[in-house]
């Protein structure tokens, strides 16, 4: 096993609009699908596409999406031992994308929401096969605090994506992760800091430094990412593209660095790979099926 990703998984029912509603207004949409998403399952998706063995620790429904969601998980060789059936409805989101790609999406955790620190506990022996734990913000912080414990117990390295930002996220319970992956608004949040400008970013990173977390990788949306460790930091510029659904961009990224770092070891080039990677998925619509397998990257890439 090489990644355990310990997080959500939802539907996504993706809505195409010309323009968002304003409140209180109904509006067609001339386009409609059904994806699987949730930022763990897109996680462990687009690390598998690449060829990571993915252990998937997540909670489902009773409903009809959970079959959905179950079988998409198998389909991607992502391991299915811990996808946990739960008395409860599946989470879903709801996601509306306009015309200029920008999103707006609602969760409902449903499962999600359910999965405990005693579900880690009964994975602990697979867990501790992985060389990476991969976390988001879509399931309960307490879940999310114990991986981070257990990931310190068992020696195993925690990456962190605080997504979506989380006003009561604890930076003292969060501060021995060694990679923390936040987009602008959730830095601004974690630190308290504004992040206006790069310098502002610097400087709202540096806290987080400051607590402990050894690596801060900020996405900046088209912009790229900034990479802020205690020796530095490296901005790495976004690629141009032609930029068509920006949905799940965030969970490309985390996919692929952490399919390139468990790999290889090598940061630096573990972003440079995941920027061409995210970047490339924003050229296509949906989420996971945005997702360039191994081999359709190494084409487009090198
Ligand atoms: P989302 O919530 O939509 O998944 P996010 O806010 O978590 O996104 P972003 O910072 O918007 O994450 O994007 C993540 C990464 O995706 C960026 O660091 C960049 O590598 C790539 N990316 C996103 N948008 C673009 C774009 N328009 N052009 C090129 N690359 C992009």
């Amino acid at each position: 096993m090489d990644i355990a990703v310990i997080g959500s998984n939802n539907v996504d029912l993706i809505s195409y609009i010309t323009r968002m509603p304003s409140e209180g207004e109904t509006i067609e949409a001339p386009d409609f699908q059904l994806g699987c998403g949730g930022k763990g399952a897109n996680q462990a998706v687009a690390a598998s596409k690449l060829g990571s063995e993915v252990l998937m620790v997540t909670r489902v429904g009773n409903d009809l999406f959970a079959d959905n969601t179950i079988a998409n998980f198998k389909e991607h060789g992502i391991d299915d031992q811990y996808i946990l059936k739960t008395d409860a409805t599946s989470g879903v989101a709801p996601i509306f994308v306009d015309q200029q790609s920008r999103n707006s999406i609602i969760i409902v955790k449903g499962a999600n929401a359910l999965l405990s620190p005693e579900d880690l506990e009964n994975a602990r022996e697979d867990i501790a096969k992985c060389k990476l734990i991969v976390l988001q913000l879509e399931i309960n912080l307490e879940t999310v605090y114990a991986a981070i414990e257990m990931g310190k117990e068992l020696g195993i390295p925690v990456l962190l994506n605080p997504a979506p930002a989380a006003p009561e996220l604890s930076l003292e319970r969060v501060k021995s992760v060694d990679f923390i992956v936040p987009n602008e608004t959730e830095l601004s949040l974690i630190s308290g800091m504004p992040v206006d400008t790069l310098e502002d970013i610097s400087n709202a990173a540096a806290v987080l430094l400051d607590a402990g977390i050894k690596n801060v990788i900020v996405t900046l949306g088209a912009r790229g990412v900034l990479w802020v460790t205690a020796s530095g930091e490296k901005l790495i510029e976004g690629i141009a593209v032609d930029a068509k659904d920006t949905t799940g961009a965030g969970d490309a990224f985390i996919g692929c660095f952490s399919h390139f770092w468990v790999s290889s070891g090598d940061i630096a080039e573990s972003l440079r790979l995941a920027n061409y990677y995210a970047g490339d998925s924003v050229t296509r619509q949906g989420t996971q099926k945005s997702y360039a397998t191994g081999e359709d990257f190494r084409e487009r890439f090198g």
